[in-house]
């Protein structure tokens, strides 16, 4: 078990825990999944829109989001503010992690097409926790270049008010406009990480654990 502040179990090799309480901690989630540990596939996340396609489980650097038609993987992307997105269709399964510049990068959009080259049928999502619009206010020169990277649909749904009255994103709303154009049915779980204080927040805590969304063939859906 990993020490405070990682102490519930943080997944994330990448915040300063200890690499073997990550290990461990990685092992105990799988365990109460059900899953087998030595199948996880983990990513190192860079905010871009690179898709890893995988067939053998490990970690895969600098991509922000998984793909595998290979029976037995286990996938699982980590967020703390940014979403994690399970998505699931006949014969694959993927995740992604998403914040306001993957959304700009449109890793969404990329990954949805990658799996329906390789899917016979539709797709579905789980988005998992993310900021809020409310608690996420942003510079104008961010909400400018998320405007001109999106749809329309997609940027009235992310760019709102924060709580002060300042520009902000909406990252959720925006990746479920985003499924939405791209006929992707989705259920939406968990809420606000800053707000909620049973969720991990690195705009609130800066030093913390990840969130981890996980998925594998013959689960009925993704699981947070
Ligand atoms: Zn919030």
């Amino acid at each position: 078990m990993s020490k405070p502040p990682f102490n519930e179990l943080n997944l994330a090799a990448h915040v300063g825990d200890d690499p073997g309480h990550v290990n461990a901690n990685l092992a105990t989630v799988s365990g109460l999944l059900g899953l087998p540990r030595n199948r996880v596939v983990t990513m190192g996340a860079v905010h871009g829109a690179r898709i890893g396609f995988v067939s053998e489980p490990g970690h895969v650097e600098g991509v922000d989001a998984l793909i595998s038609t290979s029976s037995g993987l286990v996938l699982t992307a980590l967020g703390a503010d940014c979403a994690t997105i399970a998505l699931s269709g006949p014969g694959v399964i993927g995740v992604v992690h998403c914040g306001w510049r993957g959304l700009a990068a449109d890793v969404v959009g990329s990954t949805v097409a990658q799996m329906q080259s390789v899917s016979s049928g539709p797709l579905e999502a789980v988005v998992g926790p993310a900021i809020c619009g409310k608690c996420y206010p942003v510079l104008p020169a961010r909400i400018l270049e998320l405007v001109s990277a999106v749809s329309p649909r997609v940027s009235v749904a992310a760019v709102t008010s924060s709580r002060d009255g300042q520009p902000s994103i909406d990252i959720r709303a925006g990746i479920c406009e985003r499924l939405s154009e791209l006929g992707v049915r989705m259920h939406v779980v968990g809420g606000c990480t800053v707000e909620d204080e049973a969720l991990f927040s690195f705009r609130r805590d800066s030093v913390t654990g990840r969130q981890g969304m996980v998925i594998a063939f013959g689960a009925a859906d993704g699981q947070e």
